[in-house]
């Protein structure tokens, strides 16, 4: 074929096809031609002539020339690339000529599959086209959805990788800024008003935040209540910068579903260069840590990453892995310390305090691994285990006549998490212990975390007869009236405040036990009852009951003991009471 001739229509003898060819042409249901190596059409299909012959510039039929006819359509390089092609194909042979082509230029409009081969020696060729706009378009809008997120129409987490990765090829030095955002307590007020007041607030927030950023600046969004943004050519100080405009867009309440929602943000930062990081990811992950230490430091925080965080970060991971393993092993124990009720020195209860028998290093305190299980997600696992070991334990001893309370520590990821009430219930049902057996114990700081998530899981237990205590209290800075107003039946005074009650004329002492004595009447009046953490002396003992306090804990009255061990303290006791009055 010599490709498209100049000039208009020429007279000349077209040669004759084949006779099979066109039955075959026929059947072909796209639009088909036999072209002549000279690029003569030869014959068109039935096909061809239905579905072309109303188009602009057609009909192109036999005797035409066919790279004429494709010119006229669209001109371009790419088309007279595919020319080239299909004069090579009857010239020489080889492999079918197989392209998907746009009718017009720049990608938009219908799309046809060309596809040619060589049905002779003497070089023709028969072309198909089939009309493939639907799937062109069907292909499109998936590759779209995938990049979109939907809720709010902004990059989602791979188009924003994508759009970071194409930053980190351009200039090895230009620094390139991933900003992490996390709504504060965004949970919460989801849970409160509802998914589709949810979904209007996330959209809200969306509109905001491309308010506040730079033209060149991209915001996207990772899923949940996660935003990143783009800061392109950011230096650390233009991040900052732009942090502090993102936590502007907060600044104004929200309005969804009638209600005034105020929200703030905190934001995590990674900077580099393409030169100090190579995946787009590496950049992504620095700053959820980075936001990750902003929440630990409190709400509406800024922080920048720093590679101590990533340290921090691979041990609460390989922690959290560990602690895993140790469970299913079995090396988690529980530890009972009685609770003493001060008025009648009856022991009336016990605390569990759960430690890790660890196979290298021995017996380590809750205190270091506690908190990583909770970092890591893994309290909620820790807490069932802890659950179910201590209401066996408790029901036991409800058979051997030893009827006492056991408390459970609870941390606040296992409220925020929701399960608490389902792991309780399970837990109850599996050992037969009677509710009222069963404390949960939940610090004052993280009652304050989520208020209203706790009161309403509180609640829902102390129904059901289980006992709510306040920890450590008077250790943080709470609101007092939500403390006062929480479902709770038990006030635990924090050691620090037990600590400075006994030494008599002392300044100090006397403050304590003025502090003490308010929490005591603060209790009372709130229908609870008190306990002094603690107590490590006989002196502090003697106050705290000369104070009010309902019951003592400390290791003036027993440490901590193994399940194993604690029916055989509590007949011992009884045999030194029955002896020594106490
Ligand atoms: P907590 O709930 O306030 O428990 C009391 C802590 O004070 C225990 O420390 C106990 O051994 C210690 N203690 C008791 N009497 C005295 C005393 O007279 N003097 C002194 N100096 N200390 C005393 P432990 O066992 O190390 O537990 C520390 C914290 O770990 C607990 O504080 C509790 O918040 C947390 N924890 C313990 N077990 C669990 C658990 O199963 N789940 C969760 N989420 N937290 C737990
Ligand atoms: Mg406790
Ligand atoms: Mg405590």
């Amino acid at each position: 074929m010599d490709g498209p001739r100049a000039g208009g229509h020429r007279a000349r003898a077209t040669p004759a096809a084949p006779p099979l060819l066109g039955g075959v042409l026929d059947a072909l249901p796209a639009p088909a031609v036999l072209l002549h190596p000279d690029g003569t059409i030869l014959q068109v299909n039935v096909a061809w002539t239905d579905q072309l012959q109303h188009r602009p510039g057609l009909p192109v039929t036999v005797g035409d020339d066919y790279g004429e006819a494709v010119l006229a359509v669209r001109d371009d390089g790419d088309v007279r690339g595919l020319l080239a092609a299909l004069g090579e194909l009857s010239a020489h042979g080889g492999d079918p000529v197989s392209v998907d082509c746009a009718l017009a230029p720049g990608q938009t409009g219908r799309w046809v599959h060309v596809q040619a081969a060589r049905v002779d020696a003497d070089g023709l060729l028969v072309v198909t086209h089939t009309d493939i706009t639907a799937r062109v378009e069907a292909v499109r809008a998936t590759a779209r959805r995938d990049r979109v997120d939907h809720l709010t129409d902004l990059p989602n987490r791979r188009h924003l990788q994508e759009l970071i990765a194409a930053e980190l090829t351009g200039d090895a030095d230009r620094p390139v800024a991933v900003l992490f955002l996390d709504v504060d307590g965004f949970k919460a007020v989801n849970d409160s008003l509802g998914h589709d007041a949810g979904d209007q607030l996330i959209r809200d927030v969306a509109l905001r935040l491309a308010e506040h950023t730079r033209e060149e600046d991209t915001v996207g969004r990772l899923g949940g209540d996660e935003f990143v943004v783009l800061g392109r050519g950011c230096t650390e100080s233009d991040a900052a910068a732009l942090a502090l405009r993102c936590q502007d867009a907060f600044a104004e309440p929200f309005r969804v579903a009638d209600a005034v929602v105020p929200l703030t943000v905190s934001v995590g930062i990674a900077v580099a260069t393409a030169r100090q990081v190579d995946r787009a990811t590496d950049l992504v992950r620095d700053a959820d840590l980075a936001v990750y230490a902003a929440k630990a430091a409190g709400r509406n925080t800024v922080r920048l990453f720093s590679p101590d965080l990533r340290v921090a970060a691979e041990r609460r991971l390989r922690v959290a892995s560990e602690l895993h393993d140790a469970i299913a092993a079995g090396q988690l124990v529980v530890h009972y310390q009685p609770l003493m009720h001060l008025r009648t020195r009856a022991v009336t209860g016990v605390e569990a305090l759960v430690r890790w028998q660890h196979p290298e290093r021995g017996l380590l305190p809750p205190g270091e691994f506690i908190p990583d299980a909770e970092a890591s997600g893994l309290v909620g696992e820790l807490t069932r285990w802890v659950l179910g070991t201590v209401a066996r334990d408790a029901a036991a001893w409800d058979a051997m006549g030893l009827p006492l309370t056991a408390a459970v520590n609870i941390s606040a990821t296992h409220i925020g998490a929701g399960t608490l009430v389902a792991d309780v219930t399970a837990a109850l049902a599996e050992s037969g212990l009677r509710p009222e057996r069963l404390v949960l114990e939940l610090t004052e700081t993280s009652v304050a975390e989520d208020p209203e998530r706790a009161a309403a899981q509180f609640a829902e237990l102390r129904v059901s007869g289980i006992e709510v205590s306040i920890d450590d209290f008077g250790s943080g800075f709470s609101c007092l009236g939500q403390i006062v107003s929480m479902p709770a039946g038990i006030l635990k005074i924090d050691r620090s405040l037990v600590a400075g009650v006994a030494g008599a004329g002392h300044k100090r002492a006397s403050q304590s036990a003025a502090a003490v004595e308010t929490v005591v009447s603060l209790a009372r009046a709130c229908g609870m009852r008190s306990v002094a953490e603690g107590v490590e002396t006989e002196e502090q003992l003697a106050t705290v009951t000369a104070l009010g306090c309902t019951y003592g804990q400390g290791f003036v009255i027993a440490r901590p003991m193994p399940a194993a061990d604690l029916p055989r303290w509590l007949g011992s006791r009884s045999r030194r009471r029955a002896v020594v009055p106490g």
